[in-house]
């Protein structure tokens, strides 16, 4: 039997769906090329904004056009948190929780089973560990952390994913150990609130970082997203001491207007968050900044945007991510009654993204003729040209185009002189 998993949104999806992969393999299904040769359809959705979920919707109907016969299984963040809704066209649905549900369904319960187990989160739930794993053995994101505690006035995660729990300590040891022994040469640490990571074990974030670069053969560990307010000056320190820290940093920002903020419920000012810009260029003179930014937030002003155009221009982001703001059904800030006009938030939407791609443009720019070190991950292929495609320490995308065509890259870091970029990566050779 084979599979096929699709993945929409972040990078705890991306570790989900690997580790869901890895759970098939062991269960000697095997993984389609296409998806009109599985027998079974997976979609790993997202729900943090209305657009995710109509791309969650869009997906299920074109693979149930392409391959009518495969079983289609929906997954993820849209039935946990919206578990009322019609999921017209799957015939299995589970949420984040209950994926051992999923593997039954596959492992031949179906006529057992009914269409959908969606279970929901309870308060001291234990975390939920899916080995992670990768075929192209290069670069494994590792869940460490789930939930969140926050509840952000315009977020339904912590309503997909439950209260804030960590992977406990001797767990997190056994997957780096594994990791790093299946040869995977980096490891991105992933969390939904990574900066929570250990608020329940006791055990820093930093040490999480150490335990994976300890593992022989390891040569980089990254972090995925991060809320700003838990980055503080021990943290940072403790990181800038691992050498094989790579010095990415991505932090929501959201707002840079500090009303806005305090609507959005965020637990930091926008003076705070360039203090913690400002910090993390002194401790890490290489390291690059990106961020999300939503607009349209309800009660946005034009005078409230301006500021947080302001804001973005001048905290020299490496990228930036624009989201209009998306009312969720269930959050606090659905119900505020000054929602900004459609029209306004595309306006404005546009504005940021344009400045964020001149941003972008720049960050790019910056770093032609630069010699970087890139762990090359996927080779691909271009107009009959061969090229690896990897990320630089500080996170920025690279098309590695060798000199010597035989020579096998892949998974060795190597240095790279850069000497343009295309789209959204840089491009060099080696
Ligand atoms: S910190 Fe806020 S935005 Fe981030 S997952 Fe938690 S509630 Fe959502």
């Amino acid at each position: 039997m084979r599979f096929k998993i699709m993945t929409l949104g972040c990078k705890v999806n991306q570790a989900e769906s690997s580790g869901l992969a890895q759970a098939l393999r062991e269960r000697a299904l095997t993984e389609a090329d296409s998806a009109a040769d599985a027998d079974f359809l997976i979609v790993n959705s997202c729900a943090v904004t209305g657009e995710s979920v109509r791309k969650a919707k869009q997906l299920l109907r074109s693979l149930k056009r392409r391959n009518p016969q495969a079983k289609l299984i929906l997954t993820g963040c849209w039935p946990q948190a919206f578990p009322e809704d019609e999921f017209e066209d799957a015939d299995f649905v589970t949420g984040t929780k209950n994926r051992d549900a999923l593997l039954d369904y596959i492992m031949q319960a179906q006529a057992e089973m009914p269409s959908r187990c969606i279970a929901p989160y309870q308060s001291g739930d234990a975390f939920s560990v899916l080995p992670c794993a990768d075929t192209t053995r290069t670069r494994a994101f590792l869940k460490i952390q789930d939930g969140c505690n926050q509840f952000c006035s315009y977020c339904i995660i912590p309503f997909a994913r439950g209260r804030c729990r960590s992977m406990p300590p001797e767990r997190l040891d056994a997957e780096a150990k594994r990791l790093a022994e299946a040869g995977f040469r980096e490891i991105v640490l992933t969390g939904i609130n990574l900066g929570f990571f250990g608020t329940d074990t006791g055990q820093p974030l930093a040490e999480a970082v150490s335990v994976c670069a300890a593992q022989p053969g390891v040569l980089r560990v990254r972090l995925g997203s991060l809320e700003p307010e838990r980055m503080d000056q021990e943290t940072l320190e403790a990181l800038a001491a691992c050498e094989k820290f790579c010095p990415q940093f991505h932090l929501s920002l959201q707002s840079g207007c500090d009303r806005i903020l305090k609507r959005m419920n965020r637990r930091y000012t926008a003076a705070e968050y360039r203090a913690l810009a400002a910090k993390i260029r002194s401790i890490f003179p290489h390291s690059a900044l990106t961020t999300d930014v939503i607009v349209g937030f309800p009660g946005e002003t034009d005078a409230d945007f301006e500021e947080t155009l302001r804001f973005v221009e001048e905290t020299g982001f490496a990228k930036v991510h624009v989201f209009p703001y998306s009312p969720r059904t269930g959050t606090r800030a659905a119900e505020f009654p000054d929602q900004v006009p459609q029209s306004v938030k595309a306006e404005r939407a546009e504005r940021l993204s344009a400045l964020a791609d001149d941003i972008r443009r720049k960050h790019l720019a910056g770093m032609v003729g630069q010699t970087v070190e890139v762990l090359a991950e996927r080779e691909k292929q271009q107009n009959a040209q061969r090229f690896y495609q990897g990320h630089t320490p500080d996170g920025t995308l690279v098309k590695i185009f060798p000199e010597n065509a035989e020579k096998g890259l892949q998974n060795c870091v190597i240095c790279v002189t850069i000497e343009g970029y295309e789209d959204d990566c840089l491009t060099g050779r080696c």
